[in-house]
């Protein structure tokens, strides 16, 4: 393949066959239920519990918001400690509930939160650790788990990129206090705009169906400032067509995966993350990470002459959360304690993955990668 014929583009939202959306439409206007916990609503609450193996799930309109609501089921306040290398709602979410963040350098294998660094920035006004499986790769659970337990500390877990995820054989949303899941149209699985909290409680999912509905807990009684994040019955329609569908999409996802990993890996100074151990993972994001020194042109030069071949990566996570302005004045966003965070954030590009992109695309940026790369004279 010499021409492109269109864009690649990081991701392609997959969507079911228009046909078989038509049925749960027909659904819809006729019974009129359009929202308020109807019968898709109900209905995917239960297929996803069944599909990811996890107790109790609640639908929510998107994954900010289920973050959000995530840090108010457990009157989480004061500083949570997360971690710069994410997508900017992990800590909006703080800010929404005036938690001031407090930002910890992840470890270089993973791009996780580095739970060795978290014990020196625990305060007395720690309440929390909100960690990001970053790439749906697991963090290092069981040390976080024994950090917030010897501290008496919560885990809210940002698993937006890890549904489907398994961890030592189970769902990795199992881990922590609570995890929140996002359903966007760029995630793996998608319900247009979307999002859920996994809770281990059955009295922890009934708080939170309160808080998504305005704190309404009866007819006449409010047990606390809600809000309006209630997903609606189309979007959990188009969910319960879009789970039948995960597994084929996962298993091309995995193929796509396969053939980068064989062809990226004899390129000097492109680098790839390892497999994680003890998982089943989701396939979602294909990271690269480009040593200038090595690959003879700088992340920022690659990405730009990628894009005049017409492949849109995307850099994630640049620039780091805590390189934001409204973040950059909090002490913990000193770049100088974010070292891996902040090297990872120069060097890398998510390169296409989805399940529709073939091999000969595949192969086709692979190429541009290889010949890109500028060759040291010796
Ligand atoms: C996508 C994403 C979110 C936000 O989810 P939305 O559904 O888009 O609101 C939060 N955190 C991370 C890490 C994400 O990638």
């Amino acid at each position: 393949m010499d021409n492109l014929k269109s864009p690649i583009y990081v991701t392609k939202p997959s969507l079911p066959e228009l046909q078989d959306f038509f049925p749960y439409l027909e659904q819809i206007w006729k019974t009129k239920i359009l929202t308020n916990n109807g019968p898709f609503h109900k209905q995917l609450e239960k297929e996803l519990a069944d599909f990811l193996g996890v107790p109790y799930i609640s639908l929510f309109a998107n994954g900010t918001l289920a973050l959000v609501t995530a840090l108010q089921v457990f009157g989480i306040s004061g500083e949570v400690i997360t971690t710069p290398y994410s997508f900017v709602a992990t800590s909006h979410s703080l800010l929404w509930n005036n938690i001031k963040p407090v930002f910890v350098d992840v470890e270089p294998e993973f791009c996780n939160l580095d739970p060795e660094k978290i014990e020196a920035v625990i305060t007395s006004n720690t309440t929390a650790i909100m960690p990001v499986h970053v790439y749906g790769n697991p963090c290092k659970v069981e040390r976080i788990e024994e950090i917030a337990k010897k501290y008496g500390l919560k885990v809210i877990y940002d698993a937006a990129h890890a549904f489907g995820v398994d961890y030592k054989g189970k769902n990795i949303c199992n881990y922590g206090n609570i995890s929140i899941l996002s359903f966007h149209a760029t995630k793996v699985f998608n319900t247009m705009e979307g999002g859920a909290i996994i809770c281990h409680k059955a009295n922890t999912k009934k708080q939170i169906d309160f808080l998504k509905n305005f704190g309404f807990a009866g007819e006449t009684t409010i047990m606390a400032c809600g809000i309006n994040s209630k997903m609606n019955e189309m979007q959990a329609a188009l969910g319960l067509l879009q789970l039948k569908n995960y597994n084929t999409n996962n298993e091309k996802r995995r193929e796509i995966d396969h053939l980068y990993r064989q062809n990226l890996k004899g390129i000097k100074g492109i680098s790839l993350l390892a497999k994680p151990e003890n998982t089943v993972s989701n396939y979602a994001y294909f990271p690269i990470f480009v040593d200038e020194k090595e690959y003879g042109i700088s992340r920022d030069a690659l990405y730009e002459k990628l894009k005049t071949k017409g492949i849109y990566g995307r850099r994630y996570f640049y620039p780091l959360i805590s390189e934001f302005s409204m973040y950059e004045s909090y002490d913990s966003a000193n770049p100088a304690k974010l070292i891996h965070a902040k090297k990872t954030s120069q060097e890398v590009i998510c390169l296409p993955i989805y399940p529709d992109l073939d091999s000969k695309e595949v192969d086709y940026i692979f190429r541009c990668i290889s010949d890109f790369r500028i060759h040291s004279s010796v």
